[in-house]
């Protein structure tokens, strides 16, 4: 497929005279079609409901957008937690889906009234001992271990995973559940990241749902709602077919019939913890080209930098970059894109075929709307930069300003920017 980014140089030159570059910017009106698609690909299930990720971009303007489609939160700490509060969306609209959980995140979950989803046998003591009592309704994840292989040639490795309980604690953990007065339950599982393809939610479907019916015949609990979490993946490259939602959601529905039905088992809600599909595609990391460099390699210098986006330094990850302006000129140049880290690896292409590229060119790099400016961090004193959205109308809106180097200095009790306060005294 071909790749186009959804802003134009004009455009982009017309952001900058306010925003100055680096900056995310992400899509509204591409964020609203397929977060309307989703609903309708699993509005067969009459309890579904898609928790998005908030870790993966963790913004309450993008979080309230996705909240008008009937979207929660999926949360995995405690500063998500009070985001998906501050967003508005409370109660059963947040799923706690966290591992190695601190008691504080536990109490703020229970007062918030979210779902929590435990990770492990023994968090049902722990989570015992902070709240006196269970809450009514939870969740187990569930790691069968192996691999998960699809027909493709994608898998994954469960096995290796610090995630979930196995399948004889999942068993007995229901068994606990029942005995100490829960009245909801759920299940959840999460076994391959960013499958590129239709079969991963049908396939995974197939093992909950099949085990679902074991844990009614065995311990006698019928569950409540199945949770798919994420992994429904995104093609990065132009030579990859994006995933089909409707597809997706039918092939689950088929599957839903096939095994939960027969087994008396048709009122399971289905949910999902979606967050690279929900966002993904609808952000972009704007950055100009500020130096070029001619050694061993060809070098193009941009002002953004693995801070802003970790995925190419951190797994070698493929996003792919449009020159604005250059969208049709042959991609005739073999370029290493960099970051100004002091660290080799922050490269965001390397031996790419690119356009020529001219100092002031201002570089488009695809697909960062999830785990993009989220995963970003201040190594070498580089600051966050803003987010922008392009709402439907074409208007530009700034839904995070840009870190100052007064942000940075914040954590430091006695300092100011620029001295010790001590020394001012
Ligand atoms: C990261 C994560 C997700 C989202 O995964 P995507 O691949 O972005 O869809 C969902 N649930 C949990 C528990 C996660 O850790």
């Amino acid at each position: 497929m071909e790749k186009k980014a959804f802003v134009s140089k004009e455009k982009i030159e017309e952001i900058v005279k306010k925003y100055p570059t680096p900056f995310h910017i992400y899509d509204e009106k591409g964020i609203r079609e397929n977060a309307k698609a989703m609903k309708e690909a699993f509005a067969w299930n009459k309890g579904f409901k898609e928790y998005f990720a908030v870790k993966a971009c963790p913004n309450p303007f993008l979080m309230k957008i996705l909240h008008e489609y009937g979207c929660g939160s999926d949360c995995s700490s405690y500063t998500e937690l009070m985001l998906s509060d501050a967003a508005g969306i409370r109660g059963r609209d947040i799923m706690f889906s966290s591992n190695d959980t601190p008691a504080e995140d536990f109490e703020l979950a229970a007062k918030l009234g979210a779902t929590i989803n435990l990770d492990d046998i023994t968090h049902i003591d722990f989570l015992e001992g902070i709240l006196g009592k269970l809450p009514e309704r939870l969740s187990l994840r569930y790691n069968p271990g192996g691999v998960f292989k699809m027909s493709n040639g994608i898998m994954d490795n469960p096995g290796d995973a610090k995630y979930g309980l196995t399948t004889e604690q999942l068993f007995e953990a229901y068994g606990i559940l029942k005995s100490k007065g829960v009245k909801e339950f759920g299940l959840h599982a999460f076994l391959a990241s960013n499958t590129v393809t239709n079969e991963y939610y049908p396939m995974l479907s197939k093992q909950l749902f099949e085990t679902a019916v074991k844990i009614k015949e065995e311990v006698g609990v019928s569950l409540n709602f199945i949770n798919l979490s994420g992994g429904v993946g995104i093609p990065y490259r132009p030579d990859q077919e994006p995933n089909d939602i409707r597809v997706i959601g039918d092939g689950v529905r088929k599957v839903f019939e096939e095994v939960l039905v027969p087994a008396g088992l048709g009122d399971v809600e289905i949910y999902t913890e979606m967050g690279r599909f929900m966002m993904g595609p609808y952000g972009m990391l704007v950055t100009k080209a500020i130096h070029e460099k001619h050694t061993h390699k060809e070098y193009i210098g941009v002002d953004a930098c693995a801070v802003n986006l970790m995925r190419p330094a951190m797994y070698g990850a493929y996003h792919h970059i449009t020159v604005l302006g250059k969208e049709n000129a042959p991609c005739d140049h073999t370029y290493d894109v960099t970051g100004s880290l002091c660290e080799n690896n922050d490269k965001f292409a390397i031996d790419r075929q690119l356009p020529e590229i001219e100092i002031g060119d201002y570089l488009a790099i695809h697909d960062t709307g999830a785990h993009g400016f989220a995963m970003g961090y201040n190594y070498n004193g580089k600051l966050k930069s803003a987010e922008l959205l392009l709402k439907e109308d074409g208007s530009v809106q700034l839904i995070r300003r840009a870190q100052t180097p007064a942000d940075y200095f914040a954590t430091f009790d006695c300092f100011d920017e620029y001295r010790c306060l001590s020394e001012k005294k």
